[in-house]
């Protein structure tokens, strides 16, 4: 039974399975490995690394012994951490390994493997991880399920009558390919090229003939040729005429038409072939060379319809790919599909540019791990995959060498019926607008700081000239006592300076990222007193304080103290321009369940409700020398840092404009 199984024939039929599923098979007999297919190069570096060959000797001698544990039909681990799944066949005659790479989505799985490879003495490490494909132990199960049907019934109707053998083996073989076709189709990329290559690999095992053959052509696509087995002369010479028809835009299957007849004059060789056409212009021929008897034709009637289906459903797909790909295209955003086994199905041209910028391309049919997205994207993309939950207006940096991109995204899950089919990540870069409201923020700062130093030179003369009489008093004074009095005088003007400077310098200096912190709102206004005093004399106005609590039980807030401190500059200014000819600025504070909040109403001109509108809008602004600034700046503040700018405004009967901040925790 092995011989059979390990034919040259065979042969052929388990790489092509081997590739098409992206596994290793491994037949083991009692007496060891007797062959290896699709063998990834980790099993030819073998012998380069004694330990770990020594390693794999054992594992495989240990999984034939008869009637030992050899776990078979689970999953056991090979020497390096990799699952494997052991079918054995005829009480053990021989045993299948299915071998699959490593779960790149668990990255304990690399970790282990890594430290496997040095246990072994194993340096590359890379070359090693890098040849695996990605696949989870349930794949590896559920492929080598299919695997083990499919050669159990071939197998079978291999040992059954001659006659009835054939047609049973026929029937299996249609049937576990179209099987496996589908999954295939399901679960990875639908790829026409391997499963022609399973259907020709088949054809030379069940027609036992010298050589077989199918072509397929389309008007758009090239032709697509694929040839196994012996006669390689005559393959080559259908594969020919078939190319040179295609190329003279004529029909190919008139010319291998002819060719076949040719040949079957030819003593010894026999051919026999079926042509296909689809409805999408897709063509293909499929044949055998020197085939053993009639039932090859049997034969080939069966598969020639197998591979239909696969033809009409790879056109379809084509079609279907075509018209997302040319709707995703169009999309001014970067769009990037997920399937459910976080694979990348879909990258738009919009995406592939943006993150290509920061050196990223992503490879369809890849894990979405390791391919140089952040970890939050990564994160948020595994979340929607596990839960279905949206992730909404996101932001993220990703970095290459000093070069930051903004992003803006949202992960959104693909639902059919309620089940994760996929996830998408949608995203644009927001890079320009970013550093464009950083360099307003910065000029926005320079402008309040040079108004704000106005009222800072007048707010400082006071106490400097009281200090100044309080020397010239010093100077003329004998009495210990009083003058003990007038230096503690000086002291205290100079303390007040000193603290008008500080709060100054607080605003101008270069904010951060604000880190919150409890603050307490009239304690903020205390310190800004002196500021807030200057502006509203200098242009004749009345101050107001009212419910300004005592600094002990004022509300506390969560927020950034120096950029709270300009927005009730920004605040209270505007307010003193809306009123020129004088008026009355009212400040008082409140608070409710979650918020506490500081509200600047000034009996000014008011604001219409169309400019009301406009107002948050950077560079708005209805004054001559204005900037328009302020409020888009406040605004955006006060989002940062979780809060809140609320402007009330009737033309005619003045502006509140409320400073809402959440309250901190411990409140
Ligand atoms: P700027 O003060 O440089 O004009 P802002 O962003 O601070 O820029 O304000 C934008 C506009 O909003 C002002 O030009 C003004 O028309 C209007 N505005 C803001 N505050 C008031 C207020 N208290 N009363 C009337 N109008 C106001
Ligand atoms: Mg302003």
């Amino acid at each position: 039974m092995i011989n059979s199984i390990l034919s040259p024939k065979w042969r052929e039929f388990h790489s092509s399975l081997a590739s098409m599923l992206n596994l290793t098979l491994a037949v083991v007999t009692p007496e060891g490995v007797t062959a290896f297919y699709n063998a990834p190069p980790l099993f030819d570096k073998l012998d380069r690394y004694p330990q770990l060959f020594t390693a794999y000797k054992d594992f495989l001698l240990k999984i034939p012994l008869p009637g030992e544990e050899t776990g078979n039909g689970q999953v056991v681990y090979d020497p390096l951490g990799i699952p494997v799944f052991v079918c054995d066949f005829f009480n053990g005659e021989f045993f299948l390994l299915l071998v699959g790479g490593l779960d790149k989505g668990n990255p304990q799985c690399h970790q282990d493997f890594q430290a496997y490879l040095e246990s072994y003495g194993v340096g590359e490490h890379e070359e090693f991880s890098a040849k695996f494909g990605a696949i989870t132990v349930d794949e590896l199960v559920s492929k080598s399920g299919s695997v083990k049907a499919l050669y159990l019934n071939l197998l079978r109707s291999l040992n059954e009558s001659k006659e009835l053998g054939e047609r049973m083996l026929l029937l299996t073989a249609v049937e576990e390919i179209n099987k496996l076709m589908l999954q295939l189709f399901s679960s990875e990329y639908f790829d026409l090229q391997r499963i022609l290559e399973l259907v020709a690999s088949s054809l030379i095992i069940l027609s036992d003939a010298d050589g077989s053959w199918v072509f397929t052509h389309s008007r758009t696509v090239s032709p697509l040729t694929v040839l196994r087995g012996q006669r390689s002369d005559c393959l080559q010479e259908l594969e020919k005429s078939w190319s040179a028809a295609v190329n003279r835009r004529e029909d190919p299957l008139g010319s291998v038409n002819e060719l076949i007849t040719q040949k079957k004059g030819e003593p010894g060789i026999k051919l026999e072939n079926i042509f296909f056409s689809s409805k999408r212009e897709s063509r293909i021929s499929l044949g055998v060379l020197n085939p053993r008897d009639k039932s090859v034709q049997a034969v080939l009637v069966a598969f020639i319809k197998q591979v239909a289906i696969a033809l009409e459903v790879a056109d379809l797909y084509e079609v279907l790919q075509r018209q997302i790909g040319m709707v995703l295209n169009s999309i001014r955003h970067g769009v990037i599909v997920f399937n459910a086994d976080r694979k990348t199905m879909m990258v738009n041209q919009a995406a592939a540019k943006i993150i290509a910028a920061q050196g990223i391309i992503l490879q369809p049919g890849q894990p979405l791990e390791g391919q140089g997205l952040s970890r939050d994207l990564e994160t948020a993309i595994i979340s929607v995959l596990k839960n279905g939950d949206a992730h909404i207006q996101r932001q993220t940096v990703l970095e290459q060498e000093g070069n930051l991109l903004h992003l803006r995204w949202d992960a959104v899950p693909l639902l059919s019926d309620k089940i994760i089919m996929g996830a998408m990540l949608i995203f644009e870069d927001i890079t320009e607008t970013v550093n464009q409201i950083s360099r307003m923020e910065d000029w926005e700062r320079l402008a309040t700081v040079g108004e704000v130093a106005a009222g800072l030179a007048h707010e400082i003369r006071n106490p400097l000239a009281t200090a100044g009489a309080a020397i010239q008093l010093f100077a003329r004074m004998d009495d210990e006592d009083k003058r003990r009095e007038l230096i503690s005088k000086i002291n205290l003007e100079l303390e007040r300076i000193n603290k008008i400077l500080g709060d100054f310098l607080n605003i101008s200096k270069a904010r951060q990222m604000p880190a919150l912190q409890p603050i307490c709102l009239a304690q903020v206004i205390q310190e800004l007193k002196f500021l807030i005093i200057s502006e509203v004399h200098l242009k004749n106005l009345k101050l107001v304080c009212s419910d300004l609590a005592e600094p002990d039980d004022s509300p506390m807030v969560l927020g950034d103290r120096n950029g709270l401190k300009q927005v009730i500059l920004n605040i209270v200014k505007n307010a003193v321009e809306a009123c020129p000819a004088g008026g009355r600025l009212e400040m008082s504070l409140h608070r409710d369940t979650g918020h506490a909040w500081i509200t600047v109403k000034d009996n000014g001109p008011g604001i219409s409700r169309e400019t009301l509108s406009k107002v948050l809008r950077p560079f708005f602004t209805t004054k001559n020398t204005g900037t328009g600034l302020g409020l888009s700046i406040s605004a955006s503040i006060m989002k940062r840092m979780g809060g809140e700018l609320r402007i009330e405004s009737e033309p005619g009967s003045g502006t509140s404009v409320h400073i809402i901040l959440p309250l901190a925790p411990e409140n």
